[in-house]
Parts: C-alpha cells; sequence; structure tokens
C-alpha cells in the first residue's frame, strides 16, 4: 500500500453506513461515523450494537471481541471529527447534490493524502470527484447490503483516479476480508446493472397482479435457488433508495426496463419505504426488524378446503424424456396411480429402467425405504397407447417442446380422455392456450410447468389461460401439494415468472460482456459474492444451454416486443458457431471432453 490507512471515516448511518462501520471495526480500523442529527446517530449506534449483538449470540465473536470492536467505533454528528481521517466513505441517500455536497465539505476538511470514497450504487462517481479539488483521489467503494455478510466490492475507477489510489482502495478491502473488483464508471457497475432491471420487472409483475408477492418470491427462491425473492429484496435495499438506483439508470442508459416501476414511486411517497419503515412489499414487526407479519395482502390458506377441486386418483403421463421420467417419478412416490405413454416399446422399457435406477439410488442413499420403492414402482405402468389414457383424471404432457407435435397431441386427448379429465402441458415457452384451443374444453387446460430436475426442483408454475376454470387451478395447485411441490399460480405469458425474470438478466449479463464492461469471470464473482446467487449468468447459461437460453430470450421479445429482451448478438453467434454450453464442451468457457 502507499498509504497508510488506519483511520476511517464514514458518513451516513443508515442500511449501509452502519454495515459499513462495523465491517471496519470488525477487521481493526479506527472508526469515526457521522450522521446529520442526534436521532440519525442514535439509530445507527442500534443497528451496530444490534448487529454485533446478533453476531455473539449466534457464537460468531465473544463479548470481550464485540467490546473491541464497539471500542473502535465513534459515532457524531460533527464534520469536524473527520479531519484526520486516511479514507473516509459516505453512504448517505442516492442524491447527487447531497453526496457533491457531502465530498466539497469534505475534501476541504481532511488531509492532502486522503482518499474519499463513495458507496453510490448507481451515481457518476466522477460527478461527485469533480465537484472535489482532489478528483483523482476519489473513488468509488461500493459495498453490499448486508454489508457485514457479502463480501464483494466495487472499487469504482473514473478516468480520472490515480492507480495508486485504486491500489491502496484494493487492498483495504482484501484486509476487510472483502474480493474487490475493479470497475469503470458506468450506473449500476455489474451487480446493479445486472440486478435492477430483474427487481423492476418483478415489481412491474406484481403491480399488474401477474402473481402473489408471495409466489413471485417464492418462484425465484425455489425455481433459481437465490437467497431472497425479488420483492423481499427491495424491501431489503430500501424502496426509495431502488427507486433513486433505478431512475438514475434509466437516465443514463434510457432502457426502458429500468423505468422505475410507477408502484414504487407510490409506496415512497406513502412513506413504504420498506423494511427500514416496517412496510414496503411486505410488512415487518418493526421498522428494521426483518420479521414478516400477515397484513391484507397475506394469501388465506386454502384449509378450509372450500374451494372446489376435481378428484384425481389416476394420472396419465406422455413423454419418455428427462422431464417426463421425473413427473413419472413424482406421482409414484406420491402413490398416484399413472399410466405413462412412450412412443414405442423400447422407449416404455427405458423409462422403466430410468424410473427403477433412481429409486435405487435413492435407496442406497438411505432416501427411500425398500417398501416405498416397491410401492412407487407398482403405482406405475408403461404404454405405447395415447388410448390407455381413456380413464385418468388428469394428463401430464411432457413431449418435445414444439408447438405442432403438442397441438396434435392436444387434439387427440381431447378425443380420448374421459369428459371433465384435466389436460396439462409442462411447456416452458408455449402459449398455453394456444393447446386449450385445440380441444373441445378448454376450461380443462392447465399449465404445471414443472423444473428440472423435476424429483428435486420443489417449485411447480401452474400457469391459468383466460379459459382454464378455476376448479381446474385448484386441482392443480392442491395435487402440487400432494405432491410434496410448491406451487405458484400465474397467467400465460412467454416465461411465466421464472423464466421472464431470470433470462432477460443473463442477456443482460452477456450484453455486459459484448460491451467490454467487464470479464464473464468477474460478471461471476459479482451476482454470486455481491447477489448470493448460487452460480454465476455465464456459469448458468453454459450449464443450461445457449441453444436454449437463445430459444426462451428470442421467445420474450417476441411476445413482449421490449428492446432490451432483444437476444444479445454473442449469443446468437456463439449457438451459430455450436458453442451451446457445457453438454457441447464450449460455450462461453471450454470444458474438459
Ligand atoms: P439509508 O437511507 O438507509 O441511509 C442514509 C443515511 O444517511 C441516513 O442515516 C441519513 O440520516 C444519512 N444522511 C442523510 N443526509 C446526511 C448528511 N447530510 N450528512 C450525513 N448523513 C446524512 O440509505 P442506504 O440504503 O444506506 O444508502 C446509502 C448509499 O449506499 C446510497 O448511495 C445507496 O445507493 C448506496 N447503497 C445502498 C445499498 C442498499 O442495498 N441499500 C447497497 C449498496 C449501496
Amino acid at each position: 500500500m502507499s498509504r497508510e490507512i488506519t483511520r476511517i471515516g464514514v458518513v451516513g448511518l443508515g442500511t449501509m453506513g452502519a454495515g459499513i462501520v462495523e465491517v471496519f471495526a470488525r477487521s481493526g480500523y479506527d472508526v469515526v461515523g457521522l450522521d446529520a442529527d442526534e436521532a440519525a446517530v442514535e439509530r445507527g449506534r442500534g443497528h451496530i450494537e444490534k448487529s454485533t449483538l446478533r453476531a455473539v449470540t449466534r457464537g460468531k465473536a465473544t463479548e470481550e471481541e464485540r467490546q473491541a470492536i464497539l471500542d473502535r467505533i465513534r459515532l457524531t454528528e460533527s464534520f469536524d471529527d473527520l479531519a484526520d481521517r486516511d479514507l473516509v466513505i459516505e453512504a448517505v441517500p442516492e442524491r447527487l447534490d447531497l453526496k457533491r455536497t457531502i465530498f466539497e465539505q469534505l475534501d476541504k476538511l481532511v488531509g492532502p493524502d486522503a482518499i474519499l470514497a463513495t458507496n453510490t450504487s448507481s451515481l457518476s462517481v466522477t460527478d461527485i470527484a469533480v465537484a472535489t479539488q482532489r478528483p483523482a483521489q476519489v473513488v468509488g467503494m461500493h459495498f453490499f447490503n448486508p454489508a457485514p455478510v457479502l463480501k464483494f466490492v466495487e472499487v469504482v475507477k473514473t478516468v480520472v483516479t490515480a492507480d495508486d489510489v485504486v491500489a491502496d482502495v484494493e487492498s483495504v478491502a482484501r484486509s476487510l476480508d472483502k474480493l474487490p473488483v475493479v470497475v469503470g464508471d458506468k450506473a449500476g457497475f455489474i451487480a446493479n446493472a445486472l440486478l435492477f432491471g430483474y427487481l423492476n420487472h418483478a415489481a412491474n409483475m406484481f403491480e399488474t397482479k401477474y402473481a402473489t408477492r408471495e409466489d413471485i418470491d417464492a418462484a425465484m427462491k425455489l425455481g433459481c435457488g437465490l437467497p431472497m425473492g425479488p420483492l423481499a429484496l427491495l424491501d431489503l435495499i430500501g424502496l426509495d433508495t431502488a427507486y433513486e438506483i433505478l431512475d438514475t439508470m434509466y437516465k443514463q442508459g434510457r432502457d426502458r426496463l429500468h423505468a422505475p416501476s410507477p408502484v414504487l414511486k407510490q409506496m415512497v411517497t406513502a412513506g413504504l419505504r420498506g423494511r427500514k419503515s416496517g412496510r414496503g412489499f411486505y410488512t415487518y414487526e418493526a421498522p428494521n426488524s426483518p420479521v414478516v407479519v400477515d397484513d391484507a395482502l397475506t394469501p388465506t390458506v386454502d384449509g378450509d378446503g372450500s374451494a372446489p377441486t376435481r378428484p384425481v386418483h389416476k394420472v396419465g403421463v406422455v413423454g419418455s424424456g428427462t422431464m417426463a421420467t421425473g413427473i413419472i417419478e413424482v406421482f409414484a412416490k406420491a402413490g398416484i396411480e399413472t399410466v405413462y405413454v412412450a412412443r414405442g416399446e423400447d422407449k416404455v422399457a427405458r423409462v422403466r429402467a430410468n424410473l427403477e435406477r433412481s429409486l435405487d439410488k435413492a435407496v442406497a442413499r438411505g432416501k427411500l425405504e425398500q417398501e416405498a420403492r416397491d410401492a412407487a414402482l407398482a403405482c406405475v405402468s408403461g404404454t405405447t397407447q395415447l388410448d390407455d389414457l381413456a380413464d385418468v383424471d388428469l394428463v401430464v404432457e411432457a413431449v418435445v417442446e414444439d408447438l405442432a407435435v403438442k397441438t396434435v397431441l392436444f387434439e387427440a386427448l381431447d378425443e380420448i380422455c374421459k369428459p371433465g379429465a384435466i389436460l396439462a402441458t409442462t411447456t416452458s415457452s408455449l402459449p398455453v392456450v394456444d393447446l386449450a384451443a385445440a380441444t373441445r374444453f378448454p376450461q380443462d387446460v392447465v399449465g404445471l410447468h414443472f423444473f428440472n430436475p423435476a424429483q428435486i426442483m420443489k417449485l411447480v408454475e401452474v400457469v391459468s389461460t383466460v379459459a382454464t376454470a378455476d376448479d381446474v387451478v385448484n386441482t392443480a395447485v392442491a395435487l402440487c401439494h400432494r405432491l410434496g411441490k410448491h406451487p405458484v399460480t400465474c397467467g400465460d405469458r412467454a416465461g411465466f415468472i421464472v423464466n421472464a425474470l431470470l433470462f432477460p438478466y443473463l442477456n443482460d449479463a452477456v450484453k455486459m460482456l459484448e460491451a467490454n464492461y467487464a470479464t464473464a469471470d468477474d460478471i461471476d464473482i459479482a451476482m454470486k459474492t455481491g447477489c448470493g446467487y448460487p452460480m454465476g449468468p455465464f456459469e448458468l447459461l453454459d450449464v443450461v444451454g445457449l441453444d436454449v437460453s437463445l430459444a426462451i430470450q428470442r421467445t420474450l421479445y417476441l411476445e413482449f416486443r421490449e428492446p432490451g429482451f432483444a437476444p444479445a448478438p454473442r449469443l446468437e453467434h456463439l449457438v451459430t458457431a455450436g458453442y451451446l454450453g457445457k453438454k457441447a464442451g464450449r460455450g462461453f468457457r471450454a470444458y474438459d471432453a
């Protein structure tokens, strides 16, 4: 490090500032934290005391260590107390005028070598830097929420930031046990640029009542393994902060997908700022509490059984691929009599063999009793004749994702199945209503979008078309519960909930790579360590398959006609070149054969 940095200042002790103070104090730095008035200082102190206490109760720190951390922190309302600081990090609300004023003030106060950093999520660091006489010593130091937990830090280098300043800030970040990545000064940097379009889209889904807040959040948690759903995350970020970030990103990039969802503005105006105010998309026990309490929007658990359903004793599954085999296993394990239809005796036998292998594996791992395995297998029979589905109560089709093939199948099922039988499709991208229209009873057609591997993934999207009868949706939901799955309900729109929220984000990551803003490795690290995603976008794209991803993105683009949904040219080119991801040995990365 070219300068000695031991004395830290933090301006603003809100959601982020309080966490940042704690992070530095934990790593042995001497920290002065400042906020505008006494009440805000006390609120900040409360934050820090509670958070460090939590660490003690969770056994992550001893009481002595906690005391030592608190002893290293001084909180103040007086700017003069920051005069001797080596590095000051600003974390006041996301407003340029306010930040510029604070930087002007700090610039006059601190020593000539001191570094000034902003925790801004979206404002131009350059705009803030030029408010000072030391623009070369101004950087972005963008922590993630909650700062004590998330390891990622974006170090933002403007065109005038000095290299030694960037290097010093990187080493400070490393000394905090964080993972710094240096990025250029572009609204949203890496993580927020990829995150906020997705969050905004989720807010729009909520606003248009496409799905409930609980279903949107459950879908992304269970369908993508995210640590939080988007609406709960918006509440954690703070709706006022989220609004400002989106507004800035929109103004800089003019991407309609960043135009803040009107519901955000309305909630902020009404004082619903998320967790910090006790109410946002959800209602919390108290301001700053993570505990969600029931409110007017909380769905009533359908425990009274009043919603009418149709009996489901026997089901049919059409198809012999990965999804069909998984779905058959799920039904069998739930003890539901299942007939599956494959095109040829060889395929019937292969499905049976795969099913046996999978159940045997579960027994070997101690996850299934031998008797339960035998009982499950006894529930299942295979056939090559669709006519054998004449007496089932519900059919799930999981044949190839081709509208013509599925339409012919639905026409046939319409002829064969008994009146009142429910016809379900697992399609992930075709309109369910097209299949409903191929039958005489469109009210009996529903989407049951299982996720791969169906045996493991808990989520099922239950998709109703404009024609689907209520009792059919209720039956599908009740069936999912019986299968031990978590159903979410949504309308018949391209991508349903999960793919509509996931793929545009993946596509944006490709565009960011194409624009040479960051490397695939840095982008993957940002999303994993900054947002807690189980995989980075490029890892995920390579696993899903670039051809599959491109097809989904095209479907979304064609349905919504959002310019921002247009598939990234790089994705198109990789598919054209045959670099389809892991399965081809090469996608965004190369894999050993
Ligand atoms: P916040 O509203 O929770 O806290 C802001 C704090 O600044 C408050 O305590 C407020 O009293 C104080 N403040 C206001 N005016 C001040 C002044 N003149 N002098 C000193 N203190 C003043 O906001 P936040 O969510 O902590 O966001 C702070 C910054 O961090 C923003 O730039 C935001 O974009 C960024 N950020 C936020 C998140 C997040 O998830 N919330 C994550 C990373 C970065």
